[in-house]
């Protein structure tokens, strides 16, 4: 069979949608497009669900469906996940769940975020499958014939010598150094941010340094991850408590946190700043001082897998035809699709924007 030919069945769409199509009757991420019976989230983070079309779908008898994390973290956004909805289904890690539909469908830890998931879906002996945005050292793997992978990486080959754990326990170090002369400002992704904010909590950090200034999405963040076990300081938000956030502010010594660097109010804001970007791993040293200022260190610490943690995945999975999600960007994914086909020149493989979505 002709990955063209697929099509019908297997599906991602573009850039403005990002729904991932695994089968007949199961859309992932994005929004339904027409009468898949099921709406799984892979996870809560806002690039792979679209709050307007989940509210859409309540509109519709189909339920939504994702982990208790990952619906725990959706209310972040406003997205009412109560858990008497009755549209609303959390299916557990590692269940296999078959629905009215015929469709069987597994979620698998991906190690990207608190409640993440691989998606595998058995329908009229097919086999489908979505990576998720994934992270390394996965240990349980989806087992399906046609799979569709992030891209975000590209799979590109990288210089670092240093191991996601050693950055992070030199983040934690440098963070520890930081605060004794002034404030410190972390930025980084969500998720991301609360396993550093865990890291540090390790040595008793934040029995030291209680109060964390940030914004309402993180203090709810925070909350989630410490419900599952995670160490997390108490977050104090400019709208919940005026004055200490202000007294706090106008300290010598606190710590802030941020998603964003726009989340600053100023560009560069006062004391250290430690800014993890995702994406930036093609750098030797995992922290360094910025080459304009002084006072902010970009440090390469990432969600993701990359290099040949993807080419592990794949090895893992054994499909028979991939599509790279082109769902962020058209070139990465074509540059995935040109190494994965430079390693694995058995397997069908194509970009999704090749595809015409
Ligand atoms: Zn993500």
């Amino acid at each position: 069979m002709k990955l063209e030919d697929i099509n019908k069945i297997f599906h991602v769409r573009g850039a403005s949608q990002g729904t991932i199509k695994l089968g007949p009757v199961v859309s992932a991420d994005g929004d339904l497009q027409n009468d898949e019976q099921h709406h799984f989230i892979s996870h809560a983070h806002t690039d792979h669900f679209r709050r307007k079309k989940i509210w859409n779908t309540w509109d519709i008898p189909r339920p939504i469906i994702a982990t208790t994390p990952t619906l725990k973290l959706l209310e972040s956004y406003g997205v009412n996940t109560s858990f008497n909805h009755q549209l609303v289904v959390n299916q557990e890690h590692g269940k296999v769940v078959k629905y009215d539909s015929g469709a069987k469908v597994r979620l698998l830890e991906n190690n990207h975020i608190l409640g993440s998931v691989q998606i595998e879906v058995e329908y009229e002996g097919e086999r489908f499958g979505y990576s998720g945005d994934f992270g390394e050292n996965i240990e349980n793997f989806i087992d399906v014939d046609y799979l569709i992978m992030d891209a975000t990486y590209a799979g590109k080959p990288v210089n670092k010598i240093w191991s996601r754990e050693e950055a992070m326990s030199r983040l934690v170090e440098e963070i520890n150094d930081a605060i004794q002369t002034g404030p410190v400002n972390i930025c980084a992704p969500s998720g991301l941010l609360n396993e550093i904010a865990d890291s540090i909590g390790h040595s008793g950090f934040w029995d030291e340094y209680k109060n964390v200034i940030s914004n309402q999405i993180i203090k709810d963040w925070c909350d989630v991850y410490r419900e599952y076990k995670y160490k997390q300081p108490n977050i104090i938000t400019e709208e919940d408590n005026f004055d200490l956030y202000r007294e706090i502010l106008d300290s010598d010594k606190y710590i802030r946190f941020a998603n964003r660097t726009r989340d600053f109010k100023r560009s560069v804001p006062d004391g250290t700043t430690f800014w993890i970007e995702n994406r930036n791993i093609d750098s030797e040293e995992p922290i360094k001082q910025d080459n304009s200022e002084s006072s902010w260190y970009n440090v390469t610490l990432s969600s993701h897998a990359f290099s040949e943690e993807i080419f592990r995945y794949v090895t893992k999975v054994k499909p028979k035809y991939i599509i790279t999600d082109a769902s962020r960007g058209g070139t990465t994914a074509q540059e995935l699709e040109r190494l994965l086909k430079l390693n694995f020149p058995k397997i069908q493989i194509v970009s999704s924007n090749l595809l015409g979505y």
